[in-house]
């Protein structure tokens, strides 16, 4: 595709994409260059959890970027001491480190737990994980993954990832040995197809984690940073985890992500961990933005209601078209399809006109909505009305 005078083909080719070019955005609105409007329920993959451009970190960036960008990770800067400070404040963590994707905070609490179990735990090093689990790109982290066919795909793995089954006790019991040190999983598994871990099997792994002496870490790269209407999605279980990672929503759409531990676990020491970007202001000051908006009185609330609100339309989609369910918690949720027609529904969303909506199928035969947690009840029933039309029209014949 030509876009002015080059050639989109510059770009290394890594996945499809349709003939079109985003040029600007605002709240739940995309605009491409024709100035179609597309409605959007994917925002980055839960990433702008305040919208296109929300006025907060259009702001932040302006405000930071010309006050100072990155004094290097070696001094401190107010930004990263600020943005810590609220996620300590308003979590059961102590200390937070910063890097740049989801992937790579999974990678530090990786290094911490092997850490931590080289110096309690006699050298053990095994994570416990779970099919269909998603924990990012980088190496380790495939290998952290459950996806299948991950396992060969770059082959040899990262070893000491051995898998469970979701909501599965005695599949996790089944694994526990002289060598393990963590049990890591996302509290709704995301990629997987929007998957809750029960509040009773999270309970009890805290419990049986406790029992042996094992760290429990939450990715909670997709369903922290409010998505799932509390602020950590762990919350809804009541459990306190001994490491979290977040991504996504904690930059608003910018490249951020964090660490948490609680001190106890804190043995990082100098040279263990590092990264040229760690912290920078100019992330760390929309992160602070993010949060404050996200703490402000109400706004919680507010997304649980809208989440519960779009289940509610969702679940009429269901009986009207004979559709299987709807799954998820606050505004991660999911439509599972009677069939695989999830890749012609995204497709034929995009195509609509005169106004386009984005929609995100991680499996055939289920969509996944990911909206900002600010969009309105008017835009889910703009959404639902556009998908309804689309059912029916691709429907059996
Ligand atoms: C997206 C995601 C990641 C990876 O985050 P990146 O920023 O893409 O590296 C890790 N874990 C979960 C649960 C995710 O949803």
């Amino acid at each position: 595709m030509q876009y002015g005078e080059f050639d989109a083909n510059s770009l290394m080719y890594i996945t499809n994409r349709p003939e079109l070019v985003f040029v600007r955005g605002s709240g739940s609105w995309l605009y491409d260059e024709q100035d179609k409007a597309y409605l959007d329920f994917v925002q980055g993959w839960a990433v702008n959890c305040l919208g296109h451009c929300p006025p907060e970190i259009s702001e932040a960036l302006a405000t930071q970027g010309a006050q100072l960008i990155n004094p290097s990770p070696a001094f401190y800067n107010g930004p990263a001491i600020e943005l810590a400070g609220l996620l300590t404040r308003h979590s059961v963590f102590d200390r937070v480190f910063f890097a740049n994707t989801g992937a790579e905070a999974n990678e530090g609490a990786i290094k911490l737990a092997r850490k931590w179990g080289r110096l309690n735990r006699d050298g053990a090093y095994e994570i416990i994980t779970f099919e269909h689990a998603f924990h990012g790109r980088t190496l380790a982290t495939m290998s952290a993954s459950g996806k299948p066919g991950w396992d060969t795909l770059f082959a040899p793995q990262v070893p000491g990832f051995p898998k469970a089954r979701l909501n599965d006790l005695d599949s996790v019991k089944a694994l526990i040995g002289p060598k393990t040190v963590a049990v890591m999983l996302e509290p709704v598994q995301g990629e997987g197809g929007v998957i809750p871990a029960e509040p009773d099997f999270l309970q009890a792994l805290r419990e049986l984690t406790r029992e042996h002496g094992l760290l429990l870490i939450v990715d909670e790269v997709q369903t922290g940073m409010g998505r799932s209407g509390r602020l950590f999605a762990h919350e809804h279980a009541g459990i306190e985890p001994d490491i979290m990672t977040l991504g996504k929503g904690i930059g608003g759409g910018v490249p951020l992500s964090a660490l948490l531990a609680r001190e106890a676990v804190c043995c990082f020491e100098p040279g263990d961990q590092g990264g040229t970007y760690n912290g920078n202001p100019l992330m760390c000051a929309v992160g602070a933005a993010v949060m404050r908006r996200l703490t402000s009185p109400g706004f919680l609330d507010k997304v649980d209601e809208t989440g519960r609100y779009l289940g509610a339309a969702l679940n009429e989609l269901v009986a009207r078209h004979g559709l299987v369910g709807e799954r998820g918690q606050g505004l991660l949720r999911a439509l599972i399809l009677d069939d695989d027609r999830g890749p012609a529904l995204v497709k034929g969303a995009l195509e609509h006109s005169p106004k386009g909506l984005l929609l995100n199928s991680p499996r055939p035969n289920l969509l996944r909505f990911m909206p900002s947690l600010t969009v309105s009840t008017a835009e889910i029933d703009e959404m639902i009305g556009l998908l309804d039309t689309l059912l029916h029209a691709t429907r059996k014949a």
